[in-house]
């Protein structure tokens, strides 16, 4: 049994679209999804409908969407395995998660002198939120390298790994190179030391089913809109033993338990974390997110995804003069490149000019850069949306490019 694109391409209208005259092809999933139109649905409900702030008053609107903000806590929770709900904590996404575990984290348990490791392979999210935070705490951040193939150097790790090191972040999937991260082994390997490790899922989630008590990680993060949600929703996934020692991230509303001028009580988990009014909208659309790919075989979803891109993977090398980048064993969704004498803000302007959207740019990774002596990438990303007609399209229009050239 195989999966089939185009039955579920009904609920993506946005894909079925003429862009400059073309048939839309759209392979920027790693920059944004698509949503499907239940999402967008469930999320209109509670704009048209049924709108009323959540945790606050007793009228019926708000309580339907508390009850809607926290079945969708539970839907989450149930997809991720977590083992509560109160260890699901509603963000506006990857990079909030991540800055609000670097500092609370970073406010409890890290002192001057201590050590936190990241990977030559991160988004900024993961690195800038915690080089701010060494920064204030005259910590110091250690880097895991990755060799010509793209796959972490994780032999390094036992020797990065010293009685100072306090946490590790590391991303799932490369967003540049598409590599798969062994991150069971790296959680393994650092709870022999007791090193609680945060996994950056924003491009692990949108592939994976995680299970985060058979992973153990410590922390997950992950963003809505990568996970055909919406905007400005988000997930952290924190163990309680962790979350509970944490102090809050943001003050506001609803995170308190009692407030004084003298002095201020707060919260219980998730809600501590959840200062000021959600965006419980976001939310609520995110779980709807979930329940649809629930709906689907996942199985299937991932093997039409990655034939996708071993199909594109396979055409793009026969051209000539084409680079890629990350050829590593284990890859998802992902494939960054440049072909020789065209610059890749050219190619991508020229190919939205035949209906592709692609990323061009230094993909939020400015060490991969670094690490290529590269300016800018190429980069293309499949989603289960995606057809192999798309990608011979896509192949056929980077021959008639190069040629161009
Ligand atoms: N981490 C990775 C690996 C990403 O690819 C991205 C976004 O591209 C982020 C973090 C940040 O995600 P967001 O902008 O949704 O917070």
């Amino acid at each position: 049994m195989s999966f089939d694109p185009l039955k579920i391409r009904k609920d993506f209208p946005i894909l079925d679209q003429k862009v400059n005259g073309k048939s839309l092809v759209y392979l920027d999933n790693a920059a944004t999804s698509q949503r499907p139109v239940q999402v967008v649905e469930r999320m209109n409900e509670f704009s048209l409908i049924t709108n009323g702030n959540i945790h606050r008053a007793t009228h019926t609107f708000a309580n339907k969407t508390t009850e809607a903000f926290e079945q969708a806590r539970e839907i989450i929770r149930s997809y991720l395995n977590a083992t509560e709900s109160a260890e699901v904590i509603f963000t506006s996404g990857t990079t909030e998660s991540i800055n609000l575990v670097a500092h609370s984290f970073g406010d409890a348990f890290i002192h001057e002198g201590d050590e936190v490791i990241v990977t030559e392979m991160e988004h900024h999210a993961n690195i800038v939120p915690w080089q701010m935070m060494c920064e204030r705490k005259g910590a110091k951040l250690k880097v895991i390298p990755f060799n010509e193939k793209g796959e972490l150097s994780i032999d390094t790790l036992d020797s990065l790994i010293t009685g100072k090191t306090k946490i590790i972040a590391v991303t799932h999937v490369s967003n540049v190179l598409g590599t798969v991260n062994p991150v069971a082994t790296i959680i393994e390997k650092a709870h022999l030391k007791n090193i609680p490790v945060l996994i950056d899922g924003a491009q692990g989630a949108p592939h994976f089913q995680i299970d985060v008590q058979t992973l153990d990680c410590d922390f997950y993060a992950f963003s809505g809109h990568k996970l055909y949600g919406p905007t400005g929703s988000g997930v952290l996934y924190g163990k309680r033993k962790w979350l509970d020692q944490m102090p809050p991230f943001l003050g506001g509303g609803e995170m308190i338990d009692r407030v004084t001028f003298g002095k201020t009580t707060f919260n219980e988990i998730p809600y501590k974390f959840e200062a000021g009014t959600p965006n419980y909208v976001g939310a609520i659309g995110l779980a709807a997110a979930i329940s649809y790919l629930e709906s689907l075989d996942h199985t299937l979803v991932l093997k039409h995804e990655q034939n996708l891109l071993q199909f594109a993977s396979e055409k793009l090398k026969t051209i000539n003069g084409l680079t890629i980048y990350g050829e590593a064993n284990e890859k998802a969704g992902v494939l960054s490149f440049n072909i020789e004498g065209i610059h890749p803000f050219d190619l991508g302007t020229l190919l939205d000019q035949l209906g592709i959207a692609v990323r061009t740019g230094r993909l939020c990774a400015d060490p991969i850069m670094d690490h290529f002596e590269v300016e800018n990438m190429v980069r293309s990303s499949f989603a289960f949306y995606n057809t192999m007609e798309e990608v011979e399209v896509f192949y056929q229009a980077l021959i008639r490019l190069k040629a161009m050239f």
